[in-house]
């Protein structure tokens, strides 16, 4: 099986107000962010044959973060060099090769030497077609901005995806219907439509800005229903293709693959040659690197969880061959029959059932 790079830039010029994640504000990435990430993978392959870790080959690598489009030129240029030195060579012809890019960094000199380093696909970060709704999610670009630079990478780039959200108070299921149909008539590869989040680290005012619990519902369905009708391919519970250009990295991973990362607040996947999964992180603020064991539940409960946000479900020869009946009562399965699809390789929901995914995730019931 291949296995995947995951490269985390931790830094954004400003913060996002719904954001969640761990990102330091900052107008350019310190060198010495770069120098200690270029020795943390110089060192990897040593630091995982002392535990028993091949690493195999190399399918995809995505810059994600925060936002890689801050790293200049050369900071990139010395990440991508010493991946194919120390980690596996980088290649754009057999390799996908992701970049996420801040609307407002995007300009054509930037893409195309983005090009010429290898990169072959773009994930823009979008949000919004709307400039209040940006404005109050404080994101740098405007819908014009937005706009241009998309047709700027479709210029330059076959595979593009863009990031949008919805969901949030005062939207109104009319009013994502008329931007879902103008993001449509963009005619972009790939889109990501996640519903605003509400979790833990959420601030007050998001939370306030939330939709209520069945307003949220019913712009999910209205989602759903507009994209089923589009020619885009629901291939996860929230991203959706064209032409079968699907992220192949994050597909990667929900399926249950080995990924390797690097950089500050990274977390990858590994897995020894006895056949024992793992977990590596990287801390948030030392670069120092932690692997340990990951338990079979956990390892099992993770794979679940991963595997049935794709539509195509879960491969059951890694769940040893085990069959729904074994993650869930009887009493669930014959109430929802309408969910799931089990066959002799797979198993997984329907597009009705991705619908629910919560509450079947809710449902899951693992022994000891
Ligand atoms: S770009 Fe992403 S990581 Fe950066 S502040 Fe916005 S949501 Fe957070």
């Amino acid at each position: 099986m291949s296995e995947e790079i995951y490269i985390h830039i931790p830094y954004c010029q400003s913060r996002c107000s719904y954001c969640v994640f761990h990102s330091t504000t900052s107008n350019s990435i310190p060198d010495s962010f770069i120098t200690e990430m270029i020795l943390d993978i110089k060192g990897y392959r040593e630091k995982l044959s002392n535990i028993d870790i091949d690493i195999g080959d190399i399918s995809s690598i995505f810059m994600g973060g925060g936002s890689p489009s801050l790293l200049s030129s050369d900071q990139l240029k010395r990440i991508i060099d010493a991946i194919s030195s120390y980690i596996y060579p980088v290649d754009s012809m057999s390799q996908e090769i992701t970049i996420e890019l801040n609307p407002s960094d995007i300009t054509e000199p930037l893409l195309i030497y983005y090009k010429t380093i290898g990169i072959n696909r773009i994930s823009i970060g979008g949000q919004s077609l709307r400039d209040e709704v940006l404005k109050w999610m404080n994101r740098r670009h405007t819908s014009r901005e937005l706009l241009s630079s998309i047709s700027l990478c479709k210029k330059h780039f076959d595979n593009i995806s863009v990031d949008f959200i919805y969901g949030y108070e005062g939207q109104g299921i009319d009013g994502w219907k008329e931007e879902l149909k103008e993001i449509l008539s963009l005619d972009i590869p790939h889109l990501s439509l996640y519903e605003l989040s509400i979790e833990q680290k959420s601030s007050p005012f998001i939370r306030s800005k939330k939709l209520s619990t069945v307003g949220s519902e019913d712009i999910f369905s209205a989602t759903i229903e507009t994209m089923s009708s589009s020619t885009y391919d629901r291939y996860e519970v929230s991203n959706f293709a064209k032409g079968g250009l699907h992220c192949r990295h994050n597909e990667a991973i929900w399926r249950g693959g080995v990924y390797h990362n690097f950089g500050a607040s990274s977390c990858g996947r590994l897995r020894d040659r006895s056949g024992s999964w793992l977990e590596s992180k990287v801390e948030e603020n030392s670069n120092n690197r932690i692997i340990k064991k990951l338990s079979d539940k956990d390892r099992l409960l993770e794979f679940l969880i991963t595997g049935f946000r794709l539509s195509s479900g879960i491969n059951r020869d890694l769940l040893g061959g085990k069959s729904l009946s074994n993650f869930f009562s009887i009493e669930f399965l014959q109430k929802h029959k309408s969910y799931f699809f089990e066959n002799v390789s797979h198993i997984g929901l329907t597009p009705s059932g991705l619908d629910m995914l919560d509450y079947i995730l809710r449902n899951l019931v693992l022994s000891d």
